[in-house]
């Protein structure tokens, strides 16, 4: 790893080059004052400092509606034109729990089963990260075993330090991009960084005994008392930077010609599960509400070896009904450790 410096006016530079030469992604604020990522023209749009996007960054390598391919079925047969395939891009100013969130993803799309789609964008992104410098009052990342200033994820992890950021660059990719602007980059200082104190100020919440508890309990009366409020609206699921589940279907006008899509789905909504005979294994609110934390802090970790979850409060600021993971978190340690609340 090299450890670098640019200042505020250099990394201003950086972004128009980049956004000139490349197609670049960063945090916007958009009319009404809603945090997105989104392409931009130039530096003076993207946000230095924030707390975390209304939205993810996900949807850059798994949209929320993505054309795979067209089809046409003539006297030939089935003609296919693929629609995979991404321009080179760098998505700039992620934070450290959407780092981990991609990192989350990546053996869902790109690990047993290999995804085309979300590889080819992988594969065509550098992601320039941004350690936090005021975390919002729903974060908890600490919780997993991260805090503000992890860079694991990025090419390139900038921290804010004196007059500047402190850029640490840890991957081929970013040493690409550091030798191609090699004139805005300089050897790193001694200026603290801010992240030690920031660290301090994120929730850390105690996991112990929950991972056991779900593992052992498939029926736990607590889901009895959580599961009601719920409306299934699905907003945790489309606003969590975790959440994979899509659904694909066709579209055609009519003829032998159409189109494949793929977009998000919620476990949330009752005929996600629903079977084409009639059968839906996750019948009512309890079984959905259960799913979605069981996988959470359970299943994911079961299959990838990674939590579910990388504490960006997002869920906990979107429910309309307040149903709040890290009340779940907390709940479930407590029936851990006495066997009820
Ligand atoms: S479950 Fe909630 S807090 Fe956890 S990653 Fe998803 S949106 Fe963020
Ligand atoms: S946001 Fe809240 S009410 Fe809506 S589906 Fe999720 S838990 Fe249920």
């Amino acid at each position: 790893m090299e450890k670098l410096f640019i200042s505020r006016d250099s990394l201003k530079k950086l972004l128009d080059r980049l956004a000139r030469n490349l197609n670049l992604v960063a945090p916007v604020k958009d009319p009404e004052g809603i945090i997105m990522f989104g392409p931009v023209a130039d530096a003076g749009q993207v946000l230095l400092e924030y707390q975390n996007s209304t939205l993810p960054p996900k949807s850059f390598f798994f949209p929320q509606t993505e054309r795979l391919f067209k089809f046409s079925y003539g006297q030939e047969g089935m003609a296919l034109e693929d629609m995979c395939g991404s321009d080179k891009r760098v998505l700039f100013g992620v934070h450290p729990c959407d780092l981990k969130s991609i990192l989350s993803l990546d053996p869902v799309f790109a690990g047993a089963y290999k995804d085309p789609y979300y590889i080819n964008k992988r594969e065509n992104s550098a992601i320039i990260g941004l350690a936090c410098s005021n975390p919002s009052p729903g974060c908890f990342c600490a919780t997993f075993g991260f805090g503000p200033d992890d860079g694991e994820g990025s090419d390139i992890m900038l921290t804010p330090s004196g007059k500047g950021f402190d850029a640490d660059v840890l991957t081929d990719k970013g040493q690409e991009i550091v030798a191609s602007y090699k004139d805005l980059f300089e050897k790193a200082g001694d200026s603290p960084r801010i992240a030690g104190e920031t660290r301090l100020t994120v929730k850390k919440l105690d996991l112990t005994g929950i991972k056991e508890l779900l593992d052992g309990n498939f029926e736990l009366e607590y889901w009895n008392q959580v599961f009601e409020k719920c409306l299934g609206c699905g907003i945790c699921t489309y606003v969590c930077p975790t959440c994979h589940c899509f659904d694909i279907y066709d579209s055609s006008k009519g003829g032998c010609d159409g189109e494949r899509y793929r977009s998000w789905d919620s476990c949330m909504f009752t005929h996600f599960t629903m079977m084409a005979g009639g059968h839906n294994p996750r019948p009512s609110k309890k079984e959905r509400v259960r799913n979605r934390f069981m996988h959470k802090l359970k299943y994911h970790i079961d299959r990838y070896g990674l939590a579910g979850c990388v504490g960006c409060g997002r869920c906990v600021k979107s429910c309309p009904v307040n149903i709040d993971i890290r009340r779940i978190i907390s709940d479930l340690g407590e029936v851990s450790r006495n066997g009820q609340l």
